[in-house]
């Protein structure tokens, strides 16, 4: 089966070895996949029959792995050219005090921070460094909030190339931090924003042969389109109604999108759920382009709590577009205040998220109340990153540095004796 890359703007077809990220129009890129020539190929059969199997020393990818397991849709390629930790397989958690918190009965959380690095980033990254090796590149690189630098990071590794990441000096979330510098990533602070970062590295790779694995690159996205296919085989090819997802570079809105109209196309699913992308207030350039209808291309200096998507200038802006058009999506923003308790909500219920991650429930809370979201819909939000990437954050929370935080649950201060103890206890329990 063989694929293009396929310009979003003037149609150009340029081979799939190709190293390029733009067409000569400086459009972007889709992988192109013939859905004609695949449909009689693939079946809800064929995937259904790759699932389960406890992990052994025989493992292979292409059933184990929850991007590989649906390869014809995603990269084909030998079992043996692949590099993969058995991304995927996240769980789909309901829980009911957060049904309660949204609003909505039938409301579940994907945990993609359960991917092997704490982030759904895995997901891309498997593909990316797997093309990356099939063209015998010298070195992979990307500019990141922190987690592509992190999964950019292990896949090299486990591919043994070299990896150079560039972050915006001291916006990083330590978790992600150390996880890049624990891998062996060459890592470059840039005196910038993330925004700066992206812009030095797309320059810099074209001039020194290095694979850029950014967003930007058409590979990553074809493999965060397995979220949806998982989502969609969880729920046995029954769509829920909405797909809810925190974003920032919009590479994720834009995959989704992908996914779901070649389900459709390929008879995988007959009806197709509603996206719903959801920005922080303090970088939504999407969300005020939206409003616009899409009429104006609005940029911003992005600020955020939510470091994951602090981003003023998503690089996949046409392609989420799209995304949207397909699927009838909508765009909401969520303020720091709501995504920080609806944080903490997911926490509680034992879930646990990073903030970004947060922004997909109460962005799902705030469609809700608004009456666009009915409370009889399924819904799928996303949570898109681990827990443990962003401590600072959460204890900040917790801690009373975060003013308006309405569930902190603070440490309480005890004298070193039985009594104290004791009568504190009984407050609490
Ligand atoms: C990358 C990332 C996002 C944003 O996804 P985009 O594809 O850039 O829109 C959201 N949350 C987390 C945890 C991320 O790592
Ligand atoms: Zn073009």
């Amino acid at each position: 089966m063989t694929i293009t890359l396929k310009c979003l703007t003037c149609q150009t077809e340029y081979p799939a070895d190709d190293v390029r990220y733009r067409c000569d129009c400086g459009g972007l890129l889709d992988v192109h996949h013939d859905l004609d020539a695949l449909r009689p190929l693939v079946s809800r059969g064929l995937f259904d029959g790759r699932l389960g199997g406890a992990p052994g020393p025989h493992d292979v990818p292409t059933t184990t792995s929850g991007v590989w397991r649906y390869r014809e849709l995603v990269l084909p390629v030998n079992a043996g050219d692949i590099v993969s930790r058995r991304e995927g397989n996240t769980a789909l958690y309901r829980h009911p005090r957060l049904s309660e918190y949204t609003g909505v009965t039938e409301f579940f959380a994907k945990h993609e921070g359960e991917n092997p690095t704490g982030s759904f980033k895995d997901r891309g990254m498997t593909v990316g460094t797997t093309q990356a090796k099939l063209m015998g590149a010298r070195a992979v690189a990307c500019a990141s909030t922190g987690n592509t630098s992190a999964s950019l990071a292990a896949y090299a590794a486990m591919a043994g190339m070299p990896a150079l990441v560039f972050i915006p000096a001291g916006k990083i979330a330590a978790g992600k931090l150390s996880q890049a510098l624990a891998y062996g990533a060459k890592t470059l602070q840039i005196d910038g924003d993330f925004d700066d970062a992206m812009t030095l590295v797309e320059k810099v790779c074209n001039e020194l042969g290095v694979y850029l694995l950014n967003s930007l690159n058409p590979f990553r996205l074809e493999g965060q389109k397995a979220i949806v296919f998982e989502i969609l085989q969880g729920f046995q090819w029954n769509p829920p109604d909405w797909i809810v997802l925190p974003a920032g570079n919009l590479g994720n809105t834009s995959a989704f999108g992908k996914a779901l109209f070649e389900a459709k196309e390929l008879g995988l699913i007959r009806k197709l759920p509603r996206i719903a992308s959801i920005q922080a207030a303090g970088a939504s350039p999407f969300y005020r382009s939206y409003k616009t209808d899409f009429r104006e291309h609005i940029t911003v200096k992005a600020e955020t709590i939510a470091t994951a998507i602090r981003i003023g200038n998503p690089v996949s802006y046409e392609r989420a577009i799209r995304a949207l058009e397909w699927t009838d999506g909508l765009v909401e923003s969520v303020t720091d205040d709501e995504i920080m308790d609806a944080k903490a909500m997911v926490d509680g219920a034992g879930i646990g998220c990073e903030p970004a991650s947060a922004a997909s429930v109460a962005g799902t809370r705030k469609l809700v109340r608004a009456g666009v979201i009915h409370p009889d819909e399924t819904v799928v939000s996303i949570l898109t990153g681990n827990l443990l990437k962003d401590p600072g954050a959460t204890v900040a929370y917790h801690t009373g540095e975060w003013e308006n935080a309405r569930l902190a649950n603070a440490p309480v201060k005890v004298a070193a004796d039985v009594d104290s103890v004791r009568r504190v206890i009984e407050t609490l329990i």
